[in-house]
């Protein structure tokens, strides 16, 4: 059964436990709770009740590796990004006469980690024992609310809409986490595609510059060199950008 099903992963709970428990990331514990991702494509596979029907396609082994080291590297480069732009927070608010007038969200990316299945030389055909499966392993987001809550797209920078008033505030923090990264790497990058529980973010875009890489895909397809123009013009200010007196973006 599928915790979910994205456009280009699909994820599934699992219980994981290292042979080594690892002292304080993902693996700390065993049997702790995870959702395993794998990449797929949508194969069509029409019927007589349902002519636009389709099934789940998995990607070559070589293809499917890749994909899922460019995944993980994404989300490597997120939590930094998103914790670079929580320090920006913090060392304002410790250098600030005032408190601010609100509370700062905790919340942050899964921890995550890749895990290779290999099989034996007899299988594969090779002289080596090989990769023939790569996943996405993910601490597993649950909540009380039991809550998925899409903040912002990948495609525009504007917050969309939410269910409640304590989850609207939640998205413009992000949005205005985005800003913070945007002006402090001079319009060099920003995080898209924010989305989880309230607590706890995954399956994030890297937006780049379209001047950087070389027209070469640094951080893989979601990077949306359109959206990225866009996101000074796109971005509204809020309340936290006004009290952390972020500069204005040149729209
Ligand atoms: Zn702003």
């Amino acid at each position: 059964m599928f915790l979910g099903i994205g456009t280009f992963k699909t994820a599934e709970p699992a219980f994981l436990t290292l042979v080594h428990l690892s002292p304080h990331t993902l693996g700390a514990n065993k049997n702790q709770k995870v959702a395993v991702k794998r990449m797929y494509t949508r194969r069509r596979k029409p019927t007589e009740a349902n002519p636009d029907a389709w099934v789940i396609n998995r990607l070559a082994t070589a293809d499917e590796h890749r994909k899922i080291l460019m995944e993980a590297n994404v989300l490597l480069w997120a939590t930094s990004l998103f914790n670079f732009a929580f320090a920006f927070i913090h060392s304002f608010i410790s250098r600030s006469s005032t408190p601010p007038p609100f509370e700062i969200p905790t919340i942050r990316f899964v921890q995550a980690g890749v895990a290779l299945l290999y099989e034996q030389p007899s299988t594969l055909g090779g002289n080596k024992p090989g990769i023939s499966r790569s996943y996405l392993v993910e601490e597993r987001i649950e909540e009380p609310r039991k809550g998925f809550y899409k903040f912002i797209n990948n495609g525009s920078a504007a917050v969309l809409p939410q269910r409640d008033a304590s989850l609207q505030t939640l998205a413009e923090f992000l949005a205005f986490t985005q800003h913070i990264q945007f002006w402090k790497t001079k319009g060099m990058v920003y995080i898209s595609d924010l989305q989880g529980s309230a607590t706890l973010l995954t399956d994030p875009q890297i937006m780049t510059s379209p001047e950087i890489g070389d027209g070469i895909e640094i951080f893989g397809d979601g990077n949306v060199p359109s959206a990225f123009k866009a996101f000074p013009e796109e971005h509204v200010c809020n309340h936290f950008c006004e009290w952390f007196q972020l500069p204005a973006l040149d729209g």
